[in-house]
């Protein structure tokens, strides 16, 4: 049985909870009055998303513009181009 200890995060593309290692996770950060929304390879601050590393995921996620709803506003599709590169990594 898995721990109650280790944080659960939803996919925004699934829509499974997966511990945070995971998934990929996708920042949005507000700084002096400039709205950055970046992949986060590490502890960055700032309100999250979170993605598995998985095609199927990305491209509903894409599809249906989870990510644009998780931050409620307008999402770069350079960040899905980042995602993507993430999972071709990560399946290779
Ligand atoms: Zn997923």
């Amino acid at each position: 049985m898995r721990s109650n200890n280790i944080p659960l995060r939803k996919c925004v593309g699934c829509g499974a909870r997966k511990p945070k290692s995971d998934l990929i996770r996708i920042v949005k950060k507000e700084e002096n009055g400039k709205i950055n929304i970046f992949v986060s390879s590490g502890h960055a601050e700032g309100r999250g998303a979170y993605i598995c590393r998985s095609v199927d995921c990305l491209i509903k996620a894409k599809k249906a513009r989870r990510l644009e709803r998780a931050f409620s506003g307008r999402v770069d599709l350079s960040v899905y181009d980042d995602v993507e590169k993430l999972v071709n990594e990560s399946e290779q």
